[in-house]
């Protein structure tokens, strides 16, 4: 069975910066499909917020296993009907997957009950990307470390639950380090959140950080899809007591 991902957008930035513009001129959500459509066991579709009922309408996320989220300068515009369908969506088997700056995005920030906060800076240091758990299905195919030439800063500390496996760590040029690859259950649904992607260089082009992502897709997956108990159940005891 094809894994159906949607890659959400916000789709800002690249429509009014120039810099951006150059670098994903397309979009980034199209920059990370262009490489998951090459998968074959993927059927991948994009949405963004100007899409009618900004991309997530309940038909779309019923028809989607994985959603992937990008977002930074908007995240307020995201209503928060929206907010709670995906999250329902998690709740019963959906995988998210949020980058880079969705660390402030509503539906992570719901998913994780914490702050998100961070510490960043932006003057294009190198990073590199500490594998730390080599058998973790994200990180198949990578060597000891990915090499980022250029990615802006985030740096601990990171106000997030502890994550129920950290796969990478990564360290900037500037002395800090962060948790840049965090995987969480929630309800029956994954959650993983990976930190590189400033959208004023061309990470989601690089062939390591594509791997990571469809990887990620595929780690994600619903093993299943079912409603969450709600309220209180008192079931009948199995042995006669
Ligand atoms: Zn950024």
């Amino acid at each position: 069975m094809s894994i159906k991902v949607t890659v959400w957008n916000e789709f800002v930035h690249e429509k009014h910066n120039e810099r951006v513009k150059e670098v994903y001129p397309d979009g980034i959500h199209n920059a990370i499909a262009e490489y998951l459509k090459t998968q074959e066991d993927m059927i991948v579709r994009t949405a963004t917020l100007d899409d009618e009922e900004q991309g997530l309408s309940n038909e779309l996320l019923d028809d989607t296993d994985v959603l992937i989220w990008w977002g930074h300068a908007a995240h307020n515009k995201v209503k928060d009907e929206y907010v709670e369908r995906v999250y329902e969506r998690v709740m019963k088997g959906m995988g998210f997957i949020a980058l880079h700056s969705a660390h402030f995005s509503k539906p992570f920030k719901r998913l994780m009950g914490t702050t998100c906060g961070l510490r960043w800076r932006e003057i294009g240091e190198n990073e590199r990307l500490w594998v730390i758990e080599p058998t973790h299905p994200i990180a198949q195919g990578l060597g000891e470390c990915v090499e980022i030439p250029a990615d802006e800063m985030y740096g601990e500390r990171f106000d997030i639950p502890v994550p129920d496996e950290l796969v990478f760590i990564g360290w900037f040029k500037g002395g800090d380090v962060f948790r840049s690859g965090c995987c969480y259950r929630r309800g029956y649904g994954k959650v993983f959140y990976f930190q590189p992607g400033h959208e004023t260089y061309p990470v989601y082009y690089q062939d390591e950080i594509r791997l990571i992502i469809g990887n990620a897709v595929r780690w994600a997956r619903p093993v299943m899809k079912r409603e969450l108990l709600g309220g209180i159940h008192v079931p009948t005891p199995i042995e006669k007591i």
